[in-house]
């Protein structure tokens, strides 16, 4: 073989060997990157935050992801960090867009950090039950949908929940009931069907015997009309109100279409976006378990395996007993 053709062969040899060159976020943030250590959780939290705000390519938010977790992971077990994996977690609500992660995420903030419990109006010292504001509130907004006014003002007019609707207004509004408490008032005092008595029917003048047509008010579905999207907003609400996990089997189908629900395992969520926990060392575009990278990687690199040493034998007796 001609020896530039071996030449060419020991080069691209080299080439592969050589680790992927770093392009994008990697580059610009190859000091901040290359100094983060486990002690400071936050530093890989902020970073990562930078690097979401500015990620222009998939790299650059794969990069923010493993960020994010890492933070995560690296102040979950500390308690005096733990609002920094509350904020790691739900910086991660923002890479992903599905609600479902969404949630899951704010749960896992909630479960390692208390102080992002949910407010006070919220909190479920017992399981909800009929008796509970929570049960009331859904109560309310499941009578104004279906148009029983009557039922819903009754609920209404009871202290606990005018006070917690109104302390709730903001989330109502943007949970699909439109105009907050104060549109839950209106449309409970505009229903029932003034036209049909919410019987859905009207018999239909002058016909014998009595034949019956959809009343022409309501078109037998009393209530306010509700797009898909305000329905659903109103439902997860229900559903949170009602302990949060969609316990109930027909509001989780309306609102994730029956998926499994994921637990909030903080040990759980590196996993769930493929990032290696234990590697927390960025070392020139790769991460590393060790400050020096000194740990073999999982695949063997373009090396051969170097020969097994043969054992030592013990010296002789004489020379040891000089
Ligand atoms: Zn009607």
């Amino acid at each position: 073989m001609k020896a530039w053709v071996i030449a060419i062969m020991v080069l691209s040899a080299a080439a592969l060997a050589q680790p992927a060159p770093f392009v994008g976020a990697a580059q610009q943030h190859h000091d901040e990157l290359t100094a983060l250590n486990p002690q400071d959780p936050q530093a890989y939290l902020l970073l990562g935050e930078v690097i979401a705000d500015q990620a222009k390519t998939e790299a650059d938010r794969r990069l923010a992801t493993q960020l994010l977790c890492l933070a995560f992971e690296a102040a979950r077990g500390k308690p005096a960090q733990h609002s920094v994996a509350g904020a790691a977690a739900m910086a991660l609500t923002d890479l992903d867009g599905t609600e479902k992660t969404k949630r899951w995420l704010t749960a896992m903030a909630r479960t390692v950090d208390p102080s992002r419990a949910e407010p006070q109006w919220l909190a479920k010292p017992a399981p909800a039950s009929p008796d509970s504001s929570q049960y009331q509130i859904a109560t309310v907004l499941g009578m104004v949908r279906s148009g029983d006014g009557a039922q819903a003002r009754t609920l209404l007019a009871k202290r606990e929940v005018h006070e917690s609707l109104a302390a709730m207004d903001r989330l109502l509004a943007s949970s699909g009931v439109t105009g907050g408490l104060s549109g839950l008032e209106r449309e409970a005092a505009k229903w029932s069907c003034p036209t049909c008595g919410n019987k859905r029917v009207v018999r239909k003048q002058g016909v014998t015997p009595p034949e019956y047509r959809a009343c022409t008010n309501c078109a037998g579905a009393p209530g306010p009309a509700l797009s898909n999207e305000d329905l659903i907003g109103q439902l997860r609400l229900e559903s949170l109100l009602l302990q949060g996990l969609q316990r109930s089997w027909a509001a989780q189908a309306a609102t994730d279409r029956g998926e499994p629900l994921i637990d909030p395992d903080p040990v759980a969520l590196c996993a769930a976006f493929q990032v290696d926990p234990a590697k927390f060392y960025w070392r020139e575009g790769q991460w590393c378990a060790t400050p020096d990278c000194s740990t073999p990687a999982p695949p063997p690199p373009l090396k051969a395996p170097e020969p097994k040493k043969p054992t030592v034998t013990p010296a002789p007796k004489d020379s040891a007993a000089q």
